[in-house]
């Protein structure tokens, strides 16, 4: 893309005869409106705004005050409201179609939640505010921490971390201090091949020495590797349970119990709790803590960065080291146990997460979530979800492999390779197609365990009308893929950019605007 004084020129010039391919005066298609930076619509001498004169006054910052032009471009109301709407327009969103990402539990997020978070009373209430004012707030939070305890079996909770990620690293603080109370200075967290990247990454971060147990050709942990490395050195064994590949850990009773007899903790990675929810209480099976993605499996809308919360259920061995604030219910009195408050019965906390207590939009929207299904509906959840992804499974096995389709039924999401397509075609090149059918592209290459993978995460909010459109399409790219359809590997010719250097948007974003030199004033 190129431009001028006058505006965007699109890309190419006009190929052919079809009057598609002739370039149009703004570039824009139709409705497919193209969009330049702020920068370049707006102007940095002009301003949306009439303000008087500002009256001259001593300053009072001691010469601290700017001395220069802030370089920001004043535009009209209407261009800075058409400019992110247009941009808007360019996303793909859970509201526009299915979303196949695999491990990201992009699922419909039911209206009545976004009511429900918006009422006055929750949505505008200051976290300083005097605790006697807020009880509905507090008495909200606690609701929700009952109900992912009794879901979980767990007796402790933590509702104030921020994400998935941020949960892992209050699980991991709350084993160390379980260790340190004990006087055990342990090294080691072991992580299997098919967990997610951030169970490596939360325990480096937390000064871990970090090992890998591998998978068994089904998919799963490798039970006699983990025990054949268990020892006095091992703080703690983080399992994604179901995993990334899409499978249920079925030897997880045996894996708590060869951990705890090691001395160590077993943390598992409930971001798919989705797959199991109102099935399974991981606290049956022996897990000490777990992290669970309210913007996942409670359907909060997640992706593009908006917030989340992990909240963590801690085992009786655990939950005397939760972390500050937690609410309490006294009588009839929702209190928030500081650290003014905690010595006399939660002395042992390692510390706090956050600043306050928690995301409390997202406690809203779960708390809408889970009382509009109750208990019934939120089995009902898991049993959908996972239906959808085995009809996923078994309708396109027959045109992609598989690599674990004959252990049995996937949890939440199909797995599936890069094997057999074409010479010179892979993954990438089937997500691209996907796009011009007007789907996001599925997660690519991950799980790291199986070659060029495809993961494939419907859920159950798609309808199986919706489930076979995706289903139609990615059949059609697939055997595109395998016929050797060289112009696969141009896609996508139908969005607004094509293909892209993705390695060079990662490795060399640009990030900063530079005034295009003026070359016509520069021949003047
Ligand atoms: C999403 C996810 C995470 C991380 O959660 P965030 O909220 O993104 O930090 C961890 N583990 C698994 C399995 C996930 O799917």
């Amino acid at each position: 893309m190129t431009i001028n004084q006058s505006g965007w020129r699109p890309e190419s010039p006009a190929q052919g005869n079809d009057p598609a391919d002739v370039p149009t005066y703004t570039g824009n298609k139709a409705l497919m409106l193209e969009e330049p930076l702020l920068f370049e619509i707006g102007d940095i001498g002009r301003t949306g705004v009439d303000l008087g004169e500002r009256p001259r006054g001593e300053s009072r910052l001691g010469g601290l005050e700017r001395n220069r032009s802030i370089g920001l471009p004043g535009l009209t109301e209407p261009e800075a409201v058409r400019h992110y709407t247009r941009l808007s327009r360019q996303n793909y969103a859970i509201d526009l179609g299915l979303f196949p990402l695999g491990s990201c539990t992009m699922k419909h997020n039911p209206r009545l939640n976004e009511r429900i978070a918006r009422l006055p009373g929750f949505a505008d209430i200051h976290p300083l505010a005097p605790i006697d004012t807020v009880q509905g707030a507090l008495a909200l939070i606690h609701l929700v921490g009952e109900w992912l305890k009794t879901l979980t079996g767990m007796p402790g909770i933590a509702m104030s971390p921020k994400a998935g990620a941020h949960g892992e690293l209050c699980g991991l603080l709350a084993i160390r201090a379980a260790l340190e109370a004990r006087g055990d200075a342990r090294q080691v967290v072991l992580v299997p091949e098919s967990a997610h990247g951030t169970n490596p990454a939360t325990a480096a971060f937390c000064g871990y020495a970090v090992e890998n147990i591998p998978a068994t050709d089904e998919g799963r942990v490798d039970l006699a590797a983990l025990q054949a490395r268990l020892g006095t050195d091992v703080a703690a064994v983080m399992i994604t349970n179901p995993n990334t590949c899409g499978l249920f850990e079925r030897d997880m009773i045996a894996i708590a119990e060869a951990v705890h007899a090691a001395g160590a903790f077993l943390y598992c990675d409930g971001a798919n709790f989705n797959a199991i929810v109102g099935r399974v209480r991981p606290g049956d099976l022996g897990v000490d803590a777990m992290h669970i993605n309210l913007h996942k499996t409670f359907s909060t809308p997640h992706g593009g960065g908006g917030p989340g919360a992990g909240p963590v259920v801690f085992s009786e061995a655990l939950a005397p080291y939760a972390p500050l604030p937690f609410v309490e219910k006294q009588g009839e009195h929702f209190v928030l146990v500081e650290e003014e408050t905690a010595a006399e019965h939660h002395g042992g906390a390692f510390g706090r997460m956050v600043a306050f207590h928690g995301q409390m939009g997202m406690f809203t929207r779960a708390a809408a979530y889970m009382l509009s299904h109750g208990a019934d509906g939120l089995r009902q959840v898991s049993g959908d979800a996972v239906l959808a992804a085995n009809y996923i499974l078994r309708s396109l096995d027959d045109v992609l492999v598989a690599p674990f389709g004959a252990s049995g039924p996937c949890m939440h999401e199909a797995l599936f390779s890069d094997e057999g397509l074409a010479g010179g075609l892979s993954t990438i090149d089937i997500a691209k197609g996907l796009i011009d059918e007007g789907f996001h592209p599925m997660t690519m290459y991950f799980p790291l365990v199986v070659h060029g993978a495809m993961l494939i995460e419907p859920t159950e909010t798609e309808s199986k009308g919706a489930l076979d459109q995706f289903i139609g399409a990615l059949r059609s790219v697939a055997e595109r893929a395998k016929a050797g359809d060289a112009s696969l590997k141009t896609a996508p010719v139908h969005a607004p950019r094509r293909r892209l250097d993705e390695t060079a948007a990662a490795r060399k974003p640009v990030l900063v605007w530079k005034e295009p030199v003026q070359s016509q004033a520069a021949a003047e």
